[in-house]
């Protein structure tokens, strides 16, 4: 098999030559079994070791090594690399820590000093997946749009290059991978009204190579590159053009993947911006099914030009948030008796795709969890739209399977060749989709969907929170790509769980929401481990060895899109998941202990009279939906990791919630200010909704805590 060397002669050493990192080590990194040199551990990205010292057998003894306190208390998402001995992660607000990956003392910090105003840029918290190598340097995406390269043994600066147009809410969260010299990187932002695209940066000097729009602009002429003017037949491209256009979004925010043989570069494509459709097909009457090419979709490029050679579209129009963004997996396989290069995804629309990677074929689709937009998928792998779900059309709300978080989102998947198996962090989480009245984009603050984000609130009812939150459910799910079926799930209380990783000791260790990490059989999910890890945990875990010593690493901390967005306290029946934002580094035999778990303390409810009118606080509620719900949650419930603002000491004090909302004095704390976006008058109504929110709530408080 191509994707990895089987003869260890042919890796060459680390340190033992000045070039660092070249293109055959990342070509052999299948069998550089200390290392985890790539973001996918290799180009297939597989996330498969074949380290095999821990095993079914004897990971019972696995114990705490070493552990590392991150310095801040956001979202975890990244896969630390380890070179020669060395471990690299970044953290969140595009931080950079170094260590020694026996020992765990550190090495070196870089803090590419994000402005705190960032915060409101993004949809999904302040995160960074990781980093990527090439010679003796490390390569960064920060927040704010920048790449960094660093170099690997002091973390000094070696250059910067300015990515994106920082006027408008671009953002990086995704790691960057290099191909024999080019740092490829894309961004974030659809739901803030970008156009995507993803480039490529010479690795010496951050020179940008080609950068490939996803979107058209509307306004290509005759040397337009090929594959946007075949996209402009599929848009209404008035919307795409002038200053007040919507962007079209289609960025390309995580996952990508590189066959060196066949020397292609696929990515995946995100959602459409805004959501509702209705506002980006030709004619923009809600009529019109064009495809707005190239969202949702698989793209295969050649990495030298940035050439496009084939696409697969997994939602055509896409109108729920349905990116296709979700982790790409390369393998070889025999499917029908033959032998195919495939490519595989499970996006967020519920299906798990297989696609002959040599020519972008559609090979097989079923589902991976329950969905309800589509009918099926035809023999050519386009889907046949169930037409109560396509609101875009019919203008009404109707409740959607999966949500705008999907069936799987970020957390990337890993592939055990020897099982054949997929195993992929999926989730249950039904969304009302409910058409935005008289919706305006607006490029400058708050989420650029077209749908009322207040749909699905939930009422002051315990009782109905618990039970909605209840139908939301993470799985560990094991899927045969050939059979297109589970072999065996997990389910967990919560949704929302690790990344994952597989090894050659028939192992698939996973953290969850569930504030655990845990190790299971491959073969069958018996769970042979676990570990009391005091906080949800939702970035993968990797491996690696120094000196023979195998161990396995994951960055812990709750964070993210859901974690935001949700009441942090309902989750799941285990109490309220915290963040505590920590490296944790296991091997056989040792015996470390974390320091013992804080108090989560919160204050009761002290929320001042609620004395505004109803329709002050009914514009509230649709402002509070559109500008804040995205980070201080839906009908301001309050997650663990950013502020409950029915807490908020500003509450009672027009003066000072104007001073944070209008002039924006928390910018340093990634609240900046919204008056481009939002009248005093609106703020104030703002105000007095969560104000409504508070005494509302504070009623069933008695009742929460009594639970507890
Ligand atoms: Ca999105």
């Amino acid at each position: 098999m191509m994707l990895a060397l089987t003869s260890c002669e042919e890796v060459p050493a680390f340190g033992a030559e000045a070039d660092g990192v070249t293109a055959a080590m990342l070509e052999a990194a299948g069998s550089d079994e200390a290392n985890w040199i790539m973001h996918g551990r290799t180009y297939s990205e597989q996330r498969y070791s074949p380290l095999s010292r821990i095993d079914t057998g004897n990971v019972g003894e696995l114990g705490l090594a070493w552990f590392a306190d991150m310095d801040t208390a956001r979202g975890q998402e990244a896969t630390p690399l380890v070179i020669d001995g060395k471990l690299y992660l970044t953290t969140a607000w595009s931080k950079v820590k170094a260590f020694d990956a026996a020992s765990g003392a550190p090495l070196w910090e870089y803090d590419p000093q994000v402005p705190g105003e960032t915060g409101v840029k993004v949809c999904c918290d302040v995160v960074n997946r990781g980093l990527a190598s090439w010679g003796n340097s490390l390569f960064l995406g920060t927040l704010d749009g920048r790449l960094v390269s660093l170099d690997r043994d002091t973390g000094e600066v070696e250059w910067e290059t300015v990515t994106v147009d920082q006027s408008m809410a671009y953002s990086i969260t995704g790691a960057p991978r290099v191909i024999d010299g080019k740092v490829l990187i894309g961004n974030g932002g659809a739901e803030f009204g970008v156009r995507g695209y993803i480039a490529a940066y010479d690795a010496a000097d951050g020179s940008e190579l080609w950068r490939f729009y996803t979107v058209p602009d509307g306004t290509e002429g005759e040397d337009a590159p090929a594959h946007l003017k075949a996209a402009a037949d599929t848009w209404n491209l008035e919307v795409l053009r002038g200053s007040d256009a919507i962007g079209g979004g289609g960025t390309v925010w995580d996952s990508m993947a590189y066959d060196p043989e066949l020397d292609l570069l696929y990515f995946g494509v995100g959602n459409g911006s805004p959501w509702n459709r209705a506002y980006r097909s030709p004619g923009a009457d809600g009529t019109g099914e064009g495809d707005n090419l190239y969202l949702s979709s698989i793209v295969a490029v050649r990495p030298d030009t940035g050439e496009y050679v084939w696409h697969y579209q997994t939602t055509p129009g896409e109108t729920w948030d349905y990116t296709a963004t979700q982790h790409i997996i390369l393998a070889d396989m025999e499917i029908d008796g033959e032998e195919r290069q495939v490519l595989m995804q499970a996006p967020k629309n519920g299906f798990f795709y297989v696609l002959d990677r040599a020519t972008g074929e559609f090979i097989s689709a079923e589902e991976y969890i329950p969905q309800n937009w589509a009918e099926g998928i035809d023999e050519n792998g386009r889907p046949i739209f169930n037409p109560q779900t396509r609101i875009d059309v019919t203008g009404e709300a109707a409740l959607v399977m999966p949500g705008p978080l999907g069936g799987h989102n970020w957390h990337p998947m890993a592939y055990h060749p020897g099982e054949g198996l997929v195993y992929i962090p999926a989730f249950e989480a039904a969304t009302v989709y409910d058409p935005e009245d008289d919706w305006k984009p607006d490029r400058a603050r708050g989420f650029n969907v077209g749908f009322n984000l207040g749909a699905g609130d939930l009422p002051p009812d315990l009782g109905i929170r618990r039970e909605v939150y209840g139908t939301v459910k993470g799985k560990l799910m094991a899927w045969d790509p050939v059979a297109q079926e589970a072999r065996w799930e997990v389910e967990f209380p919560g949704p929302w769980n690790g990344g994952l990783l597989a090894t050659g000791g028939g192992l698939v260790f996973q953290g969850n929401s569930g504030s655990e990490f845990a190790a299971y059989d491959a073969a069958d999910g018996e769970k042979l481990w676990s570990f009391a890890a005091q906080t949800g945990i939702v970035a993968p875990p990797i491996t690696y060895a120094v000196d023979g010593e195998q161990y396995i690493a994951v960055l812990a901390g709750w964070g993210g899109a859901y974690a935001i967005s949700a009441d942090g306290h309902l989750v799941n029946d285990q109490g309220p998941v915290r963040n505590v934002s920590r490296l944790l580094v296991f091997k056989l035999g040792a015996d470390g202990e974390l320091p013992a778990e804080r108090e989560l303390v919160s204050l009761p409810l002290d929320p001042p009279p609620s004395r505004s009118d109803a329709q002050t606080i009914a514009l509230g509620k649709v402002k509070y939906a559109r500008y804040c719900a995205v980070c201080h949650a839906p009908a301001a419930v309050g997650s663990t990791v950013l502020p409950d603002l029915r807490r908020s000491g500003t509450l009672g004090n027009a003066r000072s919630w104007m001073a944070v909302v209008h002039d924006g004095i928390l910018k340093d704390n990634g609240m900046a200010s919204f008056s481009q976006s939002l009248s005093r008058e609106e703020m104030e109504a703002i105000r007095a909704y969560v104000i409504q929110r508070a005494n509302e709530d504070k009623a069933l408080e008695t009742e929460q805590i009594a639970r507890r």
